[in-house]
């Protein structure tokens, strides 16, 4: 018997990642508690040589029937709870945010032992990041990249007291939930998301600049899969479309019509019909879509072309997915993804957030993380957030940084709610909504993308006139 440890903190610190890191491929979904299975993910986790139980507070994307701040503090009291050890992450490339602060409020008062790990924190830019989680007051931070696997070793020597002090009390314990089981033979870096249930399929589109690999890639889903259904006639004569149970790293088939626009380059090749495609035939695509994945091919990435179809995924109000393909050849892949995230930031600022994962369509190397970002994708593209939430949000949106006052007259935002899904749309009842300057729509914006972890999807916010 030994302990047990929590992983808590906000919505995309890079919980899931540690937890994969430290469950390694033996990916487990334990409490069968009712209504717990959704939220609280157990593994049987290894350090070293140490052996212990941890619960990762996954499942927060799906808050929709409730507040999100509300689901986040019982969630994570509960969690608390059950654990002997709280590993709270914050994520160093952002900072310390507030939610961050009432996470560390809660673990103050209720958890006897706090390990404070700031995420991310590969490379100089999460420097201040890391300072500033001091200033939480729950000790020094690791400094850690769960991602690129940096910091395990100081979470261990961090782990190695508190564990000997379990050991010690722990004969006369209950026995240990060893109830995981192995899902998959796969080397496989999982990435475990909740699997909504549906009756359509997921519509995906992988668009991208000739040879970046599309044909390679969709083979490659294909092929992996012994479920292939298509291929079938598409919407159109011209569109081609693949359904197929695409398995995921869990285990789960989720249905996905995946449209090729390479196929659809050949199709018109032979028919002859079809002029122009190769312009046309990703935009049709992106139309079709809920999600696209803007396939990049790493040895000449973010072109015009690239940055054409992205930007138009994104006034077209699909869920974004940038997939990096090639990644086998990379060389240097660390200093690789840095750029690639660098010139991603700065070229497509209108995506900030869109999961960029790298894959090798050739090998199936990072394909579980392809699917993992595409249902993510997808279900923040489907977000709903509740109006009660929405409106206390703004009240301390206006309260932190109030609306300017042009000629005077303050503006003045009274009510807000969420009209559509989809992406996410909203509506803003306002005095005076043409004199809204684009930085406050941009920092609102910005707010509710960060406070309702909402990344990578385009979110439209429209101000109506109401004095
Ligand atoms: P969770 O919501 O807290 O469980 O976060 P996830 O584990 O799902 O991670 C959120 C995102 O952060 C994913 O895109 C991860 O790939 C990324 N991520 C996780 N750890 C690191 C890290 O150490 N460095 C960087 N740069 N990204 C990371
Ligand atoms: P498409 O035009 O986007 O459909 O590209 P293809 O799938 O036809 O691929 C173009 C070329 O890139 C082919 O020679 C593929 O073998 C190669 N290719 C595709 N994916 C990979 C990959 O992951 N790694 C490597 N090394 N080559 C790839």
């Amino acid at each position: 018997m030994s302990f047990t440890l929590a992983i808590v903190g906000r919505p995309n610190v890079g919980k899931s990642t540690l937890f994969n890191r430290l469950v390694g491929k033996r990916l487990a979904l334990v409490d069968d508690t009712p209504g717990v299975t959704r939220d609280l993910r157990e593994g049987a986790a290894r350090l070293g040589d140490l052996r212990f139980t941890v619960i990762d507070t996954a499942g927060l994307e799906e808050a929709t029937d409730d507040s999100l701040q509300g689901r986040m503090r019982r969630l994570t009291e509960r969690a608390v709870d059950m654990a002997d050890i709280c590993l709270f992450m914050i994520d160093a490339r952002t900072g310390v945010t507030p939610t961050d602060q009432t996470f560390a409020e809660i673990l103050r008062k209720r958890s006897a032992h706090v390990i404070l790990a700031a995420n991310k924190a590969e490379g100089s830019a999460a420097d201040a990041g890391v300072i500033e989680a001091y200033a939480l007051g729950l000790g020094e931070p690791i400094r850690m990249s769960a991602e690129h696997n940096e910091g395990l070793n100081d979470l261990y020597t961090q782990l190695m007291p508190l564990a000997d002090e379990f050991a010690d009390r722990a004969e006369s314990d209950a026995p240990e939930t060893d109830v995981d089981v192995d899902l998959d033979e796969d080397e496989a870096e999982t990435d475990a998301v909740p699997v909504p249930t549906r009756d359509k399929p997921l519509q995906v589109a992988v668009v991208g600049r000739p040879n970046a690999g599309k044909s390679t890639l969709i083979n490659r889903i294909l092929g992996e899969d012994r479920l292939l259904t298509g291929p079938e006639a598409g919407i159109t004569r011209d569109a081609i479309s693949l359904t197929t149970d695409w398995v995921g790293p869990d285990g789960d088939a989720v249905p996905m019509r995946i449209f090729d626009t390479a196929g659809m380059r050949r199709k018109a090749k032979v028919q002859e019909k079809l002029e122009k495609l190769s312009v046309s035939d990703g935009l049709r695509a992106v139309k079709f879509a809920e999600v696209v994945v803007v396939l990049l091919d790493a040895a000449i990435p973010f072109e015009q072309q690239d940055l054409r179809i992205a930007d138009l995924a994104e006034r077209e109000g699909r869920a974004v997915v940038v997939a990096v393909n090639k990644w086998d050849i990379e060389e240097d892949k660390q200093a690789k993804l840095r750029d690639l995230r660098e010139s991603f930031e700065r070229l497509l600022p209108q995506l900030r957030g869109a999961p960029l994962v790298t894959v090798s369509a050739k090998t199936g190397r990072g394909l579980d993380r392809l699917h993992g970002a595409i249902m993510r994708a997808h279900a923040v593209w489907n977000r709903r957030v509740p109006t009660a939430a929405l409106n206390r949000w703004l009240s301390g949106m206006l309260e932190q940084h109030p609306p300017p006052a042009p000629q005077g007259k303050r503006i003045k935002l009274r009510y807000m709610t969420q009209a559509k899904t989809r992406p996410p749309g909203f509506v803003v009842m306002c005095s005076h909504p043409d004199k809204m300057p684009a930085s406050y729509s941009r920092y609102l914006v910005n707010g509710l993308r960060e406070d309702f972890d909402m990344p990578g999807t385009p979110i439209r916010l429209h101000l109506r006139s109401q004095n």
